[in-house]
């Protein structure tokens, strides 16, 4: 025998082995599929503990870890007395938690988003936007208000970050395997997963659709990955703002659309609709289409009613920043709603149109502001710029006239605060403090905590981070990188005692990432001090499609990697929540430096506040508000030069200096003790009257007050009765319409107007004629003064009301007069300014007649 071995070749049969747990292992299942988990640590740790290494595997996903576990495992955790304890406190707790009636004194929500921030493991998320709409779901559900969701669930999720040798962001889109998710299919009645059918003009969508448990509230997630869609279809919901613009068409569509139908299909209706940005817009074209499909309602009259419970979010602060479709883009998916609605084509594309009839794209948000009588910015300066970015939608008003308000962002505080920091606040505030989250006196008790305390919770947090770099994300690096050998450098290098500053967000260009590397030997010199070193800690992913923010990436890694800056200048790869919420509460400052005003709100310094992380950031967005002096810094908010590279200088100059002057010193003015009472102070303060205003409680109440509660109060009204008001104003505006063009202004009679004197005593009288014609509308009269705004516009200083004085007896022929002084020396430009008033409209620019007469 030559040749000893022998063997013919293998067949494998793969066979997937899946543990039943046992009974009482079922209640952990249960925790697993309410994201409940994800803002009550004592949960997480359950989990955690179940198996150390592999929650670490299974990247912190219950649901992968149940799938996973071992039987000698299982057997183990039966046997563990105080885990299985824990387990039934957990679950006490949880069920306690879900039985809390629904507060159903306050109106109920339909919330359209594109994007859901939850948990990392639910990779339905990019940035700031997902992550609010994740933290408002679950401060809906700690309120216990009636409302419900609807998003997608992507197949693809948002990409993975690694960044090359040489800097390049390299993008990586993981399928999702939807049944290891915290997710549960909806089923039909047969007990089979829905296939819910969306129709599109010519054909029909099918998806899949997906119930997330976010505490009591329900987030409804659809899915085209079916087999029964043709390929084009099947990928609407792969990718989060992936595609192209037809992709985005039939993405805008089905979220629309589709969403509306689906809560019907589900026998969910609710009183308000909110739009959590444009994307969503299309909602009100499908209730357009059921009130006069299914109630028989006249166009004009489902228009009163959908917007009279309509609710639009902006938070995109530029024109580029919104989505325009074209005509034939646009008709050939909405090309059939005209006619379902009763209108033209033209009536309906006009709908979208900045100005009606001219051959503008269709602008989902001239869409949503026609349709929706509310509409809103997310912090009070984003207010001021949305106002100044739509007001070529209401000519012949000023920007500061609109109705489009504000709400300023929050985040919510259980998911965001580290467990330390919840511990501590428990401790402090009371054990009821979550409840009390909103108001400042709660968190006034944090005066007299010892500086001690506050500082050991500080340096904890701290310890924490430095922990993960050095373990979980070392681990995770070297099994993303295949164990190449480019982990960064000095990862372990960081000292507690080192101050530490920590930058992470999205990659745009705006939020300027790399301010901090203007000049780069002031910045050695920064991170080299021999006694008063700093740290900078990067992270943050740019989108695929944008060359410009990978280019910062990339220059900011090259400069990281020099030897003046290795160890020193970190860039942390894959910014996702998990070290999102390690580095807000693991760094002493938090820095920001967008270019104003182009950060609507920004919310991750809000997650520092609440764990005692001071914020350096641009006075823009939700800072603007929230900074108070000796409670963070802030860079001023004025535009010294009008070329922006100018003022990226001056910037990163006043950087430097803020923390070669003021910042660093603080930090290490220690005075013997181990830290600086100084800094303690700083927190203090920030905790104290910071914090409170920037809850997602606060965000939810402000929307109840502001906006939900009007709306429902007047959705009742013009429904009530079988719409009779919203019948009403229809007449009204028909009314006005057909008769405002045979108004006439027959005299203006003014006098004062001319002079240049400074005299007090000169007053000015203005006395104006009109004839109404036919129209019967009462009319509002104004004389308006505006000044010059310093950027070639017009700001409006005055509006004086003119008093009818005087009418015919049919009261077709009306005067109006008004004496009147104007406030200030100066520059003015006056005019006369009529429109139509009734107190039927909700506000102006509901219906934005205006006609302006000289003086
Ligand atoms: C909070 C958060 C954001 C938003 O941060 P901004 O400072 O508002 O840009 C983005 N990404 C992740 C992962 C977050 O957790």
């Amino acid at each position: 025998m030559i040749i000893q071995k022998k063997s013919n070749t293998i067949v494998w049969k793969d066979i997937f082995t899946c543990v039943e747990l046992p009974a009482p292992l079922k209640r952990a299942e249960e925790l697993a599929y309410n994201l409940w988990w994800t803002w009550n640590p004592a949960a997480t740790n359950l989990f955690e503990r179940m198996d150390p290494d592999l929650w670490f595997e299974t990247d912190g996903n219950p649901v992968k870890l149940l799938r996973s576990l071992s039987l000698n495992r299982i057997d183990a955790l039966l046997r563990d007395a105080a885990w299985m304890q824990n387990l039934d406190e957990v679950y006490m707790a949880w069920q306690a938690y879900m039985s809390a009636p629904t507060d159903s004194s306050r109106p109920s929500v339909a919330y359209f988003s594109m994007e859901y921030g939850l948990s990392h493991v639910l990779k339905i998320y990019s940035g700031g936007l997902g992550v609010l709409a994740g933290d408002y779901l679950k401060e809906a559900s700690d309120s216990n208000v009636p409302l419900t969701a609807v998003g997608f669930l992507y197949r693809y999720g948002y990409f993975d970050q690694r960044i090359s040798v040489d800097g390049q962001q390299l993008a990586t889109y993981e399928a999702q395997d939807f049944n290891l998710l915290p997710i549960q299919a909806v089923t039909d009645e047969g007990g089979h997963p829905l296939v819910f059918e969306v129709p599109f003009s010519d054909r029909t969508v099918y998806c899949h659709v997906w119930r997330v448990q976010v505490g009591r509230i329900s987030l409804y997630l659809m899915d085209t990955d079916l087999e029964k869609n043709n390929l084009s279809d099947r990928q609407i919901t792969h990718n989060l703002y992936g595609g192209n613009w037809e992709n985005r068409m039939k993405q805008e569509y089905l979220l629309g659309i589709g969403g509306i139908l689906l809560l019907q299909h589900l026998g969910i209706s609710k009183e308000i609709y909110h739009m959590n940005e444009g994307h969503a817009a299309l909602i009100s074209a499908q209730r357009l289409a059921d009130y006069v499909e299914q109630k028989g309602l006249p166009f004009d009259v489902a228009l009163e009613v959908v917007r009279s419970s309509s609710l639009y979010t902006v938070h995109t602060p530029v024109p580029a920043g919104h989505d325009y479709f074209d005509e034939e883009l646009l008709g050939r998916y909405m090309g059939h709603f005209p006619h379902r609605l009763g209108i033209s084509w033209q009536e309906f594309i006009d709908m979208g149109r900045t100005t009606p009839g001219s051959s503008e794209k269709f602008s989902m948000s001239v869409f949503a502001l026609n349709t929706c009588q509310e509409a809103n910015g997310v912090s009070y300066l984003h207010g001021v710029v949305s106002r100044s970015m739509f007001a070529p939608v209401w000519p012949g008003f000023f920007a500061e006239e609109l109705h489009v308000g504000h709400v300023t962002n929050g985040v919510h505080l259980p998911t965001w605060a580290s467990p330390e920091s919840q511990a501590f606040y428990k401790k402090h505030l009371g054990t009821d403090y979550v409840s009390r989250q909103a108001d400042e006196s709660t968190w006034a008790a944090i005066e007299h905590i010892p500086s001690d305390e506050i500082w050991q919770l500080r340096s904890q947090l701290k310890e924490n981070l430095l922990h993960y770099i050095t373990h979980d994300y070392r681990k995770r690096w070297l099994r993303a990188n295949d164990g190449s050998a480019n982990l960064p450098e000095g990862l372990d290098c960081i000292g507690l005692n080192t101050l530490l500053i920590g930058f992470a967000r999205r990659f745009a260009t705006y939020k300027r990432a790399h301010l901090l590397f203007t000049d780069l030997d002031r910045l050695s010199r920064l991170v080299n001090h021999p006694d008063r070193p700093v740290r900078f800690l990067f992270a943050g992913k740019a989108h695929p499609a944008d060359g410009g923010g990978q280019g910062l990436i990339k220059h900011i890694t090259e400069i990281s990697r020099r030897p003046e800056f290795e160890g020193k200048i970190i860039f942390l790869e894959n910014y996702d929540m998990h070290l999102a919420s390690k580095l807000i509460a693991g760094v002493d400052v938090w820095l920001n430096t967008p270019t104003r005003p182009l950060e609507a709100s920004g919310t991750s310094g809000e997650k520092a506040e609440m764990n005692g992380v001071l914020n350096f950031s641009v006075l823009d967005g939700w800072w603007y508000e929230g900074y108070r002096p000796n409670a963070g810094w802030a860079l001023t908010d004025k535009t010294t030069y009008r070329d922006q590279q100018m003022q990226d200088r001056l910037d990163a100059h006043t950087i430097y200096d803020m923390l070669e002057r003021e910042i660093i010193p603080l930090y290490y003015d220690k005075e013997g003790k181990s830290y600086s009472e100084g800094w303690i102070h700083h927190i203090r303060n920030s905790m104290m009257y910071i914090a409170p205003h920037f809850t997602m409680r606060r965000m939810m109440d402000d929307y109840y007050d502001h906006f939900y509660k009007p709306l429902s109060q007047r959705q009742q009204a013009v429904s009530a009765s079988s719409y009779a008001m919203a019948s009403e104003i229809v007449e009204w505006k028909k009314q006005t319409a057909a008769h405002w063009d045979e108004m006439q202004i027959l005299r203006v009679n003014a006098s004062g107007f001319e002079l240049r004197t400074t005299n007090t005593d000169v007053i000015q009288s203005l006395e104006v004629e009109i004839d109404r014609g036919g129209l019967t509308a009462g009319l509002k009269v104004e004389l308006i003064v505006a000044s010059d705004d310093n950027q070639g516009g017009l700001t409006l200083a005055q509006s004086i009301p003119l008093e009818l004085v005087e009418q015919s007896a049919d009261s077709r022929w009306q005067k109006y007069h008004v004496d009147c002084r104007l406030k200030n020396p100066g520059i003015h430009r006056v005019a006369i300014r009529v429109t139509p008033h009734s107190a039927l409209l909700p506000h102006q620019m509901d219906f934005a007649y205006v006609r302006w007469a000289a003086l």
